[in-house]
């Protein structure tokens, strides 16, 4: 039997926010605002080009793990049909990606080879929005 893993693994949490075509990309700018205006997390930039594991453009949304119990469910229920990620940062990338994530919407091929198996754990990075409106 395996240990059991504790929650202190987590440092943090990644959403990947997947757009293909216009009507998407739209979808995921109209999403990305909605986010800014309710949660404190660190938006990164927009990838119009498939990087890393990501195999389809997306932008990232980095945050603390005490933002997961609203962000995570308000994702349900704004994602619009679009694929989000949603993925714990430990020591493991390549599990984190592709063993422990969840997904929102239809799940995605991960590129799992350009992935470690061993890093530092991310924490959330800096906070880049100013919420003014509930969840
Ligand atoms: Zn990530």
């Amino acid at each position: 039997m395996n240990d059991v893993r504790t929650l202190s693994e987590i440092a943090s949490y990644h959403a990947h926010v997947y757009y293909a075509g216009p009507g998407e990309r739209q979808r995921a700018e109209w999403l990305r605002q909605r986010i800014a205006e309710r949660f404190r997390v660190r938006l990164g930039n927009w990838r119009d080009e498939p990087v890393g594991p990501h195999e389809q453009a997306m932008y990232q949304v980095s945050f603390a793990t005490e933002i997961f119990a609203t962000l995570v469910p308000w994702l349900m229920l704004n994602h619009g049909g679009l694929s989000i990620l949603i993925h714990p940062n430990t020591t493991n990338p390549k599990r984190d990606h592709l063993v422990d994530p969840i997904w929102i919407g239809r799940q995605l091929a991960v590129k799992g080879e350009v992935l470690g198996d061993e890093d530092e754990a991310e924490a959330a990075l800096e906070v880049n929005t100013e919420p003014t409106l509930g969840a």
